[in-house]
């Protein structure tokens, strides 16, 4: 349990959902902690039950990862209470699900700000501290949606793909410095997110069902199940793993049809 050991990180939307989980086995894998939120009462509360169930220092910081000032202070107030950051997840994101005609100017934007400015803006704010130290990872959180199309769901996959494109890249220029960059593209995860979009649908219930029964697995999958991955990515058992992307979807992208 102490594959982090050592190792200072933080996370972005880490209130809830997959940043809470990845937050979590962070804590459990050693590593000092920051949950960098939009809402810190969310955030606060979450890290003290994690620093309470592992014994791990934990940290909340008000952050809003659509604002690169903010960002940067998240950073400073991190480093100036855990230390140099080794590890920083780009896990704040929202879904903005529209038809490409009708969506509005502000839709467009509201997408762009969180899901691929904010990610941008937490590289930013990490790599030269990075660089200067000549080691580092970075997790990006990307989607099935950074490969595949649904219909309906524009713009979201337009800015995971980007997520996608500004790994590849930063993983390219930073690699001369022992700064990783990766990303992960989950399927399915039961979190909140994926509860507001079937309650949004006319029957949520049957909506869950016609997900559940998309997948190979005849299951959706857990927040701890990217935060494993996350783990790994993070982790020095992942040295030569670089501008690279792993899917977690239990196979479903790689499925044609029944
Ligand atoms: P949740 O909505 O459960 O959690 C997202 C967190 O991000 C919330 O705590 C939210 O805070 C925070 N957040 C939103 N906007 C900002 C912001 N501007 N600055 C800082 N924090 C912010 O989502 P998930 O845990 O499900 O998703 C996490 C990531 O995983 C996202 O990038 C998502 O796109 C991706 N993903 C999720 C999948 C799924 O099935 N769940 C599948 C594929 C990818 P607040 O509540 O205060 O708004």
């Amino acid at each position: 349990m102490n594959r982090l050991a050592g190792k200072v990180a933080m996370v972005t939307g880490a209130g809830r959902g997959i940043g809470a989980a990845i937050a979590l086995a962070f804590a459990r894998e050693g590593a000092r902690v920051a949950l960098a939120e939009l809402d810190i009462g969310t955030a606060r509360e979450t890290a003290e039950r994690i620093g309470e169930e592992t014994g791990a220092n934990v940290i909340a910081v008000e952050t809003d990862v659509t604002q690169s000032a903010s960002v940067k202070e998240a950073v400073a107030q991190t480093e100036a209470a855990l230390g140099p950051l080794d590890v920083l997840v780009n896990n704040a994101g929202i879904n903005v699900f529209c038809d490409p005609l009708t969506m509005t100017d502000d839709d467009w934007r509201r997408c762009f700000a969180v899901d691929l400015d904010g990610v941008w803006n937490g590289c930013r704010a990490v790599l030269p501290g990075m660089v200067e130290r000549g080691r580092g990872s970075i997790v990006n959180i990307a989607s099935t949606h950074s490969f595949k199309i649904i219909p309906g769901c524009f713009p979201y996959p337009v800015a995971k793909h980007g997520v996608i494109g500004l790994t590849r890249a930063l993983g390219i220029e930073y690699a001369p410095n022992n700064v990783r960059v990766n990303a992960i593209a989950p399927g399915y995860i039961e979190t909140q997110l994926t509860l507001d979009w079937w309650n949004s649908q006319a029957d949520p219930k049957a909506a869950r069902q016609a997900t559940l029964d998309l997948q190979p697995m005849k299951r959706i999958g857990e927040p701890r199940e990217v935060a494993m991955t996350a783990v790994f990515l993070a982790s020095d058992e992942a040295p030569f793993i670089n501008a690279s992307c792993i899917t977690v979807d239990g196979g479903r992208s790689a499925l044609y049809h029944d």
